[in-house]
């Protein structure tokens, strides 16, 4: 049975198109799970914002493993935002994409070695910001002299930290390395920044092509339009000191068992056990006997707005909860929410309804 991401079709299409709309130069991003709703989708969806809204010339991904997925569902370029190095998938890109794909550049020397192997590429040059994730630095462009003028370069790049306060004093720095460096260029891919931030930038350097890059704000924008939701697939009455489970546990009080869709497969993990965290409030809750002073775990699922707790750790592909006596049971078929991360879930299967 399935874990599912029933996503409200008409509220999440018009949130791309407003993020589209009042986003200029908008590079979406499409990687790793497809942000839950899978790469193929998204690539997809991309292109119907283009026709929709205009604009849409590049998609980016995250690897060269990305590519072929999206590369049949969306016909503009693609950027990959893991730096190219002279090794590994890199090297594998199939020669038929070649015209379309964007490389991004983080090491000298590896613009040099990309040009030798494709001396028409194109290619954005990252610049290392704060995070210091990947990127040169302002002497390394510098150093750059005549590499610049060979191939297309679309522009430089910086992957700025989550936002903890302004990032625009540092890409002041970062845009003043570019100018100082001489790069003949006027495309600025960024990361992260606010729409006010974005505005901010275009004002400061109106001769300048902002492209922000936008994964979660635009595929996971409007969460009041995505629901997850697993399915109860059994329900076994218990007493106090019955055994279940693949450790052959007992039940610490009487109540139910209910084996729900999801499971490690899916993602679902142990959460934290978290709250209560003092000396005092856990000996209160040993005190008060609560589920969790006997080892239960809290779950990511919930049942009539209760999070509900793990009666032992997640099964492959579905997980078992312990319902104390006197909650609601539910019956067997019935949807139960889920609370997940989108971007480390792998969902059965993805609804628009
Ligand atoms: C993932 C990624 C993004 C998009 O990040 P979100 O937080 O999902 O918007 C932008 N730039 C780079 C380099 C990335 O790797």
């Amino acid at each position: 049975m399935s874990l599912v991401l029933t996503v409200d079709g008409d509220r999440w299409r018009g949130h791309l198109r407003d993020v589209a709309e009042r986003t200029p130069g908008l590079v979406p991003v499409a990687k790793g799970n497809g942000y839950g709703f899978g790469l193929a989708r998204l690539a997809r969806r991309t292109a119907w914002l283009a026709e929709q809204v205009g604009g849409g010339d590049v998609l980016a991904v995250g690897t060269y493993d990305e590519l072929p997925e999206v590369a049949t569902r969306y016909g503009g370029s693609l950027l990959v935002l893991t730096p190219w190095r002279p090794f590994g998938a890199a090297l594998d890109l199939d020669p038929a994409l070649a015209r379309r794909v964007v490389h991004t550049v983080s090491r000298p020397e590896d613009l040099a070695a990309l040009l030798e192997r494709q001396p028409d590429a194109r290619y954005v040059l990252e610049l290392v910001t704060s995070m210091l994730r990947h990127g040169m630095t302002g002497r390394q462009l510098r150093d750059l002299g005549g590499l610049t003028a060979r191939g297309r370069l679309e522009g430089v790049a910086m992957h700025l930290p989550l936002a903890q306060g302004s990032h625009l004093s540092q890409v002041h720095r970062l845009v003043t390395d570019v100018v100082a460096a001489g790069l003949p260029t006027r495309s600025l891919w960024v990361s992260h920044l606010t729409p006010d931030e974005l505005d901010r930038l275009r004002a400061s350097y109106a001769d300048f092509e902002i492209r922000p890059r936008i994964g979660t704000d635009l595929w996971l924008g409007a969460r009041d339009a995505l629901r997850v939701t697993s399915t109860v697939l059994d329900v076994h009455a218990v007493e106090r000191g019955d055994v279940f489970g693949y450790r052959s546990r007992t039940a610490p009080k009487s109540g139910h068992l209910l084996v729900v869709s999801g499971g490690t497969a899916h993602g679902i993990g142990l959460e934290a056990p978290t709250g209560e965290q003092s000396l005092k409030a856990r000996a209160a809750t040993l005190a008060r006997g609560g589920l969790d002073a006997v080892g239960f775990v809290r779950s990511p699922f919930s049942i009539d707005g209760k999070q509900r707790l793990f009666a032992e750790p997640p099964h492959m592909q579905a997980s078992m909860l312990f319902l104390p006596a006197g909650a609601r049971v539910p019956a067997v078929g019935d949807p139960i929410d889920v609370r997940v991360r989108y971007t480390a879930t792998a969902f059965d299967r993805v609804d628009v309804v």
